[in-house]
C-alpha cells in the first residue's frame, strides 16, 4: 500500500479491494465508490499488481517456515509415541518439500527458456530438446518415406 495513492488511504478501500477481487470493472468499482477511475487504475499498477508479485516471493518463505514447523511437530509426535501423527506430519512436510521443488523447478525452467542460445541446443529447456528431437525424426520420416 502507497500512503501517496489516493484509493489506499480512501475510506472505501474494502470496498474497492473486495469488488477488484471480483473481478469487476473500473468504472463500476468507480460508481459504487465515487473514486476516480484515473487513481483507480493507478492503484491497480502500482498497489496491487506490486503487492502480488511480492507475496510470490514470500509464498516460498512461508513454505519453508511451514515445513520447519510441520517438521518439528511431527518430531514431538514421535518422541509422544505418536507414530501416527508423526506419519501425518511427515506427510505434510514432504508435501510442502514436494511444492516448493516444483516452483523452484519451473522457475528454472522459465530462466533457461529466456537464457536459450538457438545456436546452442544444450541450453534449451528439456521439453524443448524433445520437441525438436520429435520434429527431427519425424522431416527424417518423411524424407526417407519420399525417397523410397
Ligand atoms: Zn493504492
Amino acid at each position: 500500500m502507497k500512503p501517496s495513492c489516493s484509493v489506499c488511504s480512501s475510506p472505501e478501500i474494502a470496498l474497492a479491494t473486495a469488488m477488484i477481487q471480483a473481478d469487476a470493472g473500473v468504472d463500476e468499482i468507480a460508481t459504487a465508490t465515487g473514486l476516480s477511475a484515473e487513481s483507480l487504475e493507478r492503484h491497480m499498477v502500482e498497489c496491487v499488481a506490486a503487492l502480488a508479485e511480492d507475496s510470490l516471493l514470500n509464498s516460498d518463505e512461508r513454505m519453508r517456515g511451514l515445513a520447519a514447523q510441520i517438521g518439528a511437530a511431527a518430531l514431538a509426535s514421535g518422541l509422544q509415541g505418536d507414530t501416527k501423527g508423526q506419519l501425518a506430519g511427515l506427510s505434510l512436510a514432504l508435501r510442502c518439500e514436494i511444492e516448493s521443488r516444483r516452483a523452484l523447478e519451473n522457475r528454472l525452467e522459465k530462466s533457461k527458456t529466456v537464457h536459450a542460445d538457438p545456436e546452442n541446443p544444450a541450453t534449451w529447456p528439456a521439453e524443448a530438446q524433445k520437441l525438436f528431437a520429435g520434429f527431427c525424426d519425424f522431416v527424417l520420416k518423411a524424407r526417407c518415406d519420399a525417397a523410397k
